[in-house]
């Protein structure tokens, strides 16, 4: 196939969605299931770096980053190479029945850059719920105990347990019950609606007062927690929440499991958002942006936790395909080699100096939050701290008429999201920002009545 390099450059040649775009939406509305729904209905033909071409020839600027997975860039030359060499070597045995090196390979790197210096085991499966999945499974195991703690606002995925596990009602649990039991959930340290003043300390007791009460901590197999909340709104819990969650867990033998699918990678502008407080948890699930694109995710865990569940008790047929390896070893690689944990922070530098001054003119921008390349504003009622859901909706499509990709987020649906890929360039950042200040300036100062 003829391919030409593609400029890193935003471009548009036709409205937005373009009539290529709109022939596969009537094509999709015949064929796709209605449930399964695209947030801006523009069909990519190719990518690279921060850039996507849809199929009527436009440029964007993917400020999203496919859900932060696409983190070392869209076709990333490493990643390409290497899942190219693999699929002609073999794409299939099942690591259960016939093992290669990449599985063990992708195991050692995952163990060797987990918070902590504890031995750790790693098993691989190929999407972020069943790595939830299989970290609670580990953690009941381990424990003999079933209850799992989670938090508002919390996202871990679609499957029946992790639909239990995610706060959100709408879209993600509507009508899709029972869900799985033994499944509490209790308040997040969310700093801009906690009441004024209140400390991580003390949003960390709010919570384990809770479980202790309701659920009674011999009950508990382990306590589940996003480090920095993703779907739920880029919530970045008050400085000592973690540490005091981690603290209650260990003493009360409680499991520590961290949800890094979204924030882990570099992306808050360390290896995992764990790092930031020094907080070792006992187990870790990653997904999202370990393959460059390719479906991966695992959990780990201290070795002499995951060593107790026998043989035969984790796995599948799929988990840990070796295309999905090479790929997670070639950008993991990539990442160490161009530092993207540094290009994050200096991705979060940017973007909080140009939205930032933006607060003053915009009471409607209630909070900018977020660490590294993972940053967002929250949305309100001039004023109050009503949620303006209305006004996020309209400034994301905004940006895709003009061709930057932003996502929205949180419990209410008021928040704006950048997950820009961590190798974005300079200058297409700040035009992607750019783009997103003006629409921020065109709804913001012209209210829908
Ligand atoms: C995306 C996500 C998941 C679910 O991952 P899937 O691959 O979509 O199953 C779980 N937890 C967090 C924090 C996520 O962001």
């Amino acid at each position: 196939m003829e391919t030409s390099p593609i400029k890193q450059q935003r471009n548009l040649v036709t409205e937005l969605p373009g009539p290529n775009s709109k022939d596969l939406e009537r094509r999709r509305s015949a064929a796709v299931a209605p449930g399964v729904s695209s947030v801006f209905p523009v069909y990519v033909r190719e990518a690279s770096g921060a850039i996507l071409v849809d199929v009527d020839g436009n440029s964007l600027i993917d400020l999203g980053a496919g859900i932060a997975v696409t983190s070392v860039g869209h076709a990333a030359p490493a990643v390409v190479d290497a899942v190219q060499a693999q699929i002609a070597r073999f794409a299939h045995t099942c690591f259960m029945i016939s093992p290669y090196e990449l599985y063990v390979a992708v195991c050692e790197a995952l163990n060797a850059l987990a918070p902590g210096d504890q031995p750790k085991r790693s098993a691989l499966f190929n999407s972020g719920a069943e790595a939830v999945e299989n970290a609670v499974k580990i953690a009941r195991h381990v424990t003999g105990r079933q209850a799992v703690v989670v938090f508002d606002h919390a996202y871990h995925g679609r499957t029946n347990l992790t639909m239990a596990l995610t706060a959100k009602n709408m879209p993600y649990r509507e009508k899709f019950g029972p869900f799985a039991p033994e499944v509490y959930r209790v308040p997040m340290s969310y700093p801009f609606r906690d009441p004024d003043g209140m400390t991580g300390e003390q949003a960390a007791a709010r919570a384990t007062e809770q479980i202790e009460r309701q659920v009674g901590a011999d009950n508990v197999a382990c306590v589940l927690i996003e480090p920095i909340q993703g779907e739920g709104g880029f919530i970045v819990p008050a400085p000592g929440f973690l540490p005091a969650i981690a603290a209650w867990c260990h003493d009360r033998g409680v499991l520590l499991a961290a949800d890094e699918i979204q924030t882990g990678f570099c992306r808050t502008g360390d290896w995992f958002a764990c790092e930031f407080e020094g907080i070792v948890p006992d187990l870790l699930t990653t997904a999202k942006a370990m393959a460059g694109g390719m479906p991966l995710a695992a959990v780990t865990g201290r070795a002499d936790l995951v060593d107790v569940v026998h043989s035969g008790g984790l796995g599948g047929t799929y988990g840990g395909n070796p295309a999905a390896c090479a790929a997670a070893l070639a950008a993991i690689d990539t990442m160490r080699n161009e530092d993207l944990a540094v290009a994050a922070r200096d991705i979060g530098d940017t973007v909080v100096a140009r939205l930032g001054p933006l607060q003053a003119s915009y009471p409607c921008i209630g909070d900018i939050r977020g660490r590294g390349a993972m940053i967002a504003l929250e949305l309100v009622r001039p004023g109050t701290m009503e949620p303006d859901a209305e006004a996020a909706k309209r400034i994301v499509q905004a940006c895709h008429r003009a061709g930057v990709v932003v996502l929205s987020c949180g419990s209410y649906g008021n928040v704006i999201r950048l997950l820009p890929p961590l190798v974005i360039e300079e200058e297409l950042l700040a035009d992607g920002l750019d783009v997103l200040a003006g629409a921020i300036g065109e709804v913001l100062s012209a209210p829908a009545s």
